[in-house]
């Protein structure tokens, strides 16, 4: 049995912020770039009294709280103080899988601390951060990932919630669907038409009928609707992916895109470099003016080895897209997935591919 906890900071980059400049506590702090397509990053819990909320437009936001004091992100910042955070993490565990600059999961199972329990070692977590950081983080901590993750949403901000292996049915039957991974609205939707409301109407259906329904999803539906998540805390992810993206200011019709393409082109590159994987695949990932997103990939006999390969690859994939010449784009991204380690034969230049192997 496993000892998960989740450690999520309390509205993250508005506590930094009011951390920093004593005038902005007690405001509703709104840290948002100023601008029509902008949306909020994050927003004090003054703030979120108003209804404010992380991903809602700026504009938004500033209709539901005329007060609010707008401040513009400062990731260079937000990330330092987010290093501080693993350091104090990694203290009690070398087990943490950061899921962003302001949640991680840890197994504790076994602890560096010494502590015997993980709701002790949780709240040592939020008494070192607080004492040394001056910053709050709520903290779950379950049996495994998925219902750590729910437990510290429970008893925010500045709080933590335990679920003990026995108390699993009871936490877990009453919540709406909604709550489990991967059930956003869409799913919800399909789940209600099946008169699936709740996690306990959840687990009265059988898994053939919700793989049949949902496939391989539907499986992981069967699971967690019997607190089953055999996800593992994996400290180093492998990189899948490396992309960047762009809305523009305007949108634009196909034929303007290039110069957008290739500086995007260019920052995947530079981060891809970093990696110790390789990249096969380049996609380019456009979103229409209506907010379709369409995505077009090639995958090259040989990965990619230069950034000029990469630009002419993506700049390529605009003829595969395929709507009308007057369509607008508001957001063009390229990226290069499919990462294999160097050494696996799959990036290797194929050298038997003339049919005499
Ligand atoms: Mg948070």
């Amino acid at each position: 049995m496993r000892k998960i906890v989740h450690i999520d900071m309390d509205a993250f980059y508005a506590s930094v912020e009011q951390r920093d400049a004593p005038e902005l506590r007690g405001q509703p702090v709104v840290v948002a770039w100023r601008g029509g397509r902008s949306v909020v990053c994050a927003a004090s819990y003054e703030a979120r009294r108003y209804g404010v909320r992380s991903a809602m437009p700026a504009v938004r936001a500033a209709r539901l709280c005329p007060d609010a004091v707008f401040v513009p992100p400062d990731f260079v910042r937000y990330r330092a103080v987010s290093r501080q955070v693993r350091e104090i993490l990694l203290r009690h565990t070398d087990l943490v899988e950061p899921l962003s600059l302001d949640e991680a999961y840890l197994d504790v199972t076994s602890n560096k601390s010494g502590l015997p329990t993980a709701t002790r070692v949780a709240k040592a977590i939020r008494d070192e951060i607080r004492e040394q950081l001056r910053l709050t983080a709520s903290a779950g901590v379950a049996p495994n990932k998925f219902l750590a993750k729910i437990a510290s949403d429970w008893r925010k901000p500045d709080g933590q919630f335990v679920i003990q292996p026995q108390e699993v049915d009871d936490f877990l039957l009453p919540l709406p669907v909604g709550r489990l991974p991967g059930v956003g609205k869409v799913m919800g939707e399909k789940l209600a038409g099946m008169g699936v409301g709740s996690v306990a109407h959840l687990r009265e259906i059988d898994q053939a009928t919700l793989e049949r329904r949902f496939g391989r999803y539907g499986i992981r539906l069967y699971q967690l609707a019997r607190g089953i998540d055999h996800g593992e805390v994996c400290p180093d992810r492998p990189t899948m992916s490396v992309s960047a993206e762009d809305t523009f200011a305007e949108d634009v019709l196909l034929d303007a895109l290039a110069p957008t393409i290739r500086s995007m082109a260019e920052k995947t590159w530079s981060a891809a470099r970093k990696q110790t994987r390789i990249g096969r695949t380049v996609v380019l990932k456009l979103k229409t003016a209506d907010f379709h997103i369409l995505t077009r990939s090639h995958t090259p006999p040989v990965p990619p080895a230069s950034c000029e390969e990469l630009t002419r690859i993506a700049l390529s994939l605009v003829e595969k897209v395929g709507l009308g010449a007057q369509v607008r784009y508001r957001l063009v991204g390229v990226g290069l997935g499919n990462f294999h380690d160097a050494d696996d034969p799959q990036v290797q230049p194929q050298l038997f591919d003339s049919g005499i192997v």
